[in-house]
């Protein structure tokens, strides 16, 4: 299917590796033009290079924190009009709310709410003007499903309190041709579910192995996700055919979320 996204412009925060760089590539082999962001220039730089050489698109890489003013301000001086916004940082650390100090809060507010509402600001007034805008946010499964995590509930939190804020705004926006939606990811083979896995270990007391088959064996489809299935989904959420589809929170996790909806 061509998703008629040749030629498009995307800001894609936090894709040096795992989910937010297969979003990048999917996007990419659609003949995406993109921004990709990350902090750490060499593995970013690696990355807009195998894109670039895989895909002929043009990909400029902005080494920033894009949880902070100077980061998004780089960001959005690269695009200032994109046609696709997806929104990605780093999740907080995982623990027990009660090692969690307000600075922890506020640094997680920043990163996993304010960071993508304020880029939503910032990108919105253009997609109405062009009259085609996708915006992604990549939030977590936990948000419908937060017994599954118990030690991610500062992650699960602030997200929830964006996908509030979205179901609001994305219905305001849709009858100008821009969605809003977000992508729940489960358990995905990143370094992410590493730290993850290995801090239930830990506090379990087992070995990562064991962790690991646990969580594995947890998912109705016995494994874990590739990033890649999760780039390709977000690619059709950011596809010309996906302009009805708004304000939803997509669960992407082998059929791990227990409900019917
Ligand atoms: P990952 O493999 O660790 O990759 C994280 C990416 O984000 C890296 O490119 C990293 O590069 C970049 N990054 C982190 N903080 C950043 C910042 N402040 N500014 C700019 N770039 C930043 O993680 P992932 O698995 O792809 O996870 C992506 C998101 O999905 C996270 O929020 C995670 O919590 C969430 N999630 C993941 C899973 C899963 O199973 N993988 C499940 C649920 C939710 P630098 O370090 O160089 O900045």
């Amino acid at each position: 299917m061509d998703l008629g996204l040749s030629c498009k412009k995307a800001i894609v925060c936090a894709a040096s590796k795992g989910l937010g760089r297969a979003v990048a590539v999917a996007l990419a082999c659609e003949g995406v033009d993109l921004i990709i962001n990350a902090r750490s220039q060499e593995m970013l730089e690696a990355t807009a290079e195998h894109i670039r050489a895989k895909t002929g698109v043009s990909v400029v890489p902005i080494t920033a924190d894009i949880t902070t003013e100077a980061g998004r301000e780089a960001v959005l001086t690269a695009c200032p009009n994109p046609d696709i916004l997806i929104n990605n940082a780093g999740g907080p650390p995982p623990g027990d709310f009660l090692d969690v100090n307000r600075e922890d809060w506020v640094r997680a507010f920043d990163a996993n709410m304010l960071t993508p509402i304020l880029l939503i600001r910032a990108v919105v007034d253009g997609m109405i003007d062009q009259r085609f805008g996708r915006i992604v946010n990549l939030t977590t499964s936990g948000v419908p499903s937060p017994a599954t995590y118990p030690h991610l509930g500062v992650s699960i939190g602030v997200r929830s309190g964006l996908t509030g804020f979205v179901g609001v705004l994305s219905r305001q926006v849709v009858r100008h041709n821009v969605t809003i939606n977000a992508l729940l990811p489960g358990r995905f083979e990143t370094d992410r579910l590493l730290e993850t896995l290995r801090f239930a270990a830990a506090t379990a007391g087992r070995s990562v192995e064991e962790q690991t088959m646990l969580a594995r064996n947890s998912i109705p489809a016995g494994r874990f996700g590739q990033p890649e299935e999760f780039g390709a989904f977000v690619a059709f959420l950011c596809s010309a055919q996906a302009g009805y589809l708004t304000g939803q929170n997509i669960v992407l996790d082998g059929g791990a979320y227990p409900g019917l909806i």
